[in-house]
């Protein structure tokens, strides 16, 4: 496995590798990693000849009163469980090479960031855009892999994409969850026994809303009652919001007519979680 933490080196290395008509997978991370992170490895390592994984945690997309200081790291093992893997080649920059001295260049999307994560982290999608444009600008890429657990940042890459018409093709996997359903996450690390079972609020007031959609409900009004009234069940959780969007666009919706996201998000003590699931009308 290969380990690059320049920019110029990794391009220079890549340019070669691609030049043999290999595809290349690029998984982007900011490590801890787990069985998630994995799952995005190991289908790149399926369907590319190359497999590249990127561990930078970017301040540009926490805000000031966010958990950057405390965001958990551990790179012995991450390059260990990445070594396991078979992945091909590593990236791991740090801040003076990502952002040097005078960097004041920034990418910013549209609508898309205004809701869901972007109302209550209005600096956070800029930040994210703007270091993803950065590494595929360094890691030649065929097929860019991101995880369904943070699906309006994965709609929110997609459409920089499309719009900026770079040739990378966006493939998002499906969320990875312990038994009980809670979505594997980095910051799951933070939460003690008890906030860790008050954690699965989000995923049973996901699978409330579902089972609404199951009955026949399509408002999105009625739906999110439930699904409030379920999340209230758990003590100690605070709700952030919860949102039904289009699962294509994420346009927020009023009624579920076609395939739909319903995003949730919420406080257990000062860790905050995100989860979503996809939902079809009328699926029984
Ligand atoms: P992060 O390290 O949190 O920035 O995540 C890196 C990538 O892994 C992103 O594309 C995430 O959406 C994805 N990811 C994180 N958690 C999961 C999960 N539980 N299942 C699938 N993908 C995930």
């Amino acid at each position: 496995m290969k380990i690059y933490k320049k920019i110029k080196s990794i391009q220079s290395y890549l340019r070669k590798v691609a030049s043999d008509g290999i595809k290349i997978g690029f998984v982007p991370t900011m490590g801890y990693l787990h069985e998630g992170h994995l799952s995005l490895v190991d289908r790149s390592l399926k369907n590319c000849d190359h497999t590249v994984v990127s561990v930078y945690v970017n301040p540009m997309q926490f805000a000031p009163n966010e958990d950057l200081a405390r965001y958990p790291r551990d790179l012995k093992r991450d390059l260990k469980l990445l070594r396991e893997r078979g992945v091909d080649t590593v990236f791991l920059p740090n801040n003076s090479e990502m952002y040097p001295d005078g960097f004041d260049t920034y990418v910013s999307v549209g609508s898309i960031t205004k809701i869901g994560e972007g109302v209550s982290r209005p600096t956070h999608f800029n930040g994210v855009t703007t270091i993803v444009l950065k590494l595929l600008n360094t890691v030649r890429t065929d097929i860019l892999y991101l995880g369904q657990k943070d699906i309006q940042q994965a709609l929110v890459i997609k459409k920089m994409v499309k719009d900026l018409n770079m040739p990378v093709k966006v493939e998002i996997c499906p969320t990875v969850r312990e038994r009980d359903g809670l979505a594997l996450s980095s910051r799951n690390v933070y939460l003690s026994n008890e906030l860790r079972n008050n954690a699965l609020s989000l995923i049973s007031a996901l699978k409330t809303g579902e089972k609404a959609i199951r009955y026949g409900i399509i408002r999105c009004a009625a739906i999110e009652r439930r699904m409030r009234s379920k999340f209230g069940e758990f003590k100690g959780m605070k709700l952030d919001y919860i949102l039904f969007a289009d699962v294509k666009t994420f346009k927020p919706v009023k009624s579920i007519t076609g395939r739909t996201v319903i995003a949730i998000a919420g406080f257990a003590g000062r860790t905050r979680l995100i989860d979503n699931i996809i939902v079809n009308p009328g699926v029984r």
